[in-house]
């Protein structure tokens, strides 16, 4: 697949610190409750912390009391991509950024309470957070 941001891992790796690089290159997981956006609660957009590429807007965040920050729905749908994840003994549904292919966490169909009934549960440390 063509990616607007194409770069080897030696390079994402000179760029990002280690914790960064493992979560999103290597599709590791920050531990629950300790992300810096879990309560970001401001107007803004978040952006992929490897790229830049937006991603999510505050009016879709929701407090889902997962331990991450989560999102009902993406900016565009063209901005993340979706991918089956079978790691671990279980099916889940991986989200990466479509810019780059940098893992940012994965999306569950069970958030009833939002528009969209999704909860893309994030890595804070996959995102950056823009003020807005
Ligand atoms: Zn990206």
């Amino acid at each position: 697949m063509k990616r607007r941001i194409d770069r080897s891992e030696d390079e994402w790796r000179a760029m990002l610190t280690p914790f960064e690089f493992h979560v999103l290159r290597e599709a590791g997981t920050e531990r629950a409750g300790t992300g810096e956006l879990l309560h970001e609660n401001r107007e803004g957009i978040y952006r992929c912390r490897a790229c830049g590429a937006e991603l999510f807007r505050s009016q879709t965040k929701f407090d889902s009391h997962c331990g991450w920050p989560s999102f009902y729905a993406p900016s565009d749908s063209d901005a993340v991509e979706l991918l089956e994840d079978r790691s671990f003994g279980m099916r889940r549904v991986e989200v990466r950024c479509a810019s780059c292919g940098s893992h940012l966490g994965h999306v569950f169909p069970d958030a009833p309470q939002t528009p969209t009934g999704d909860r893309y549960c994030m890595n804070s440390v996959s995102l950056t957070f823009e003020e807005e």
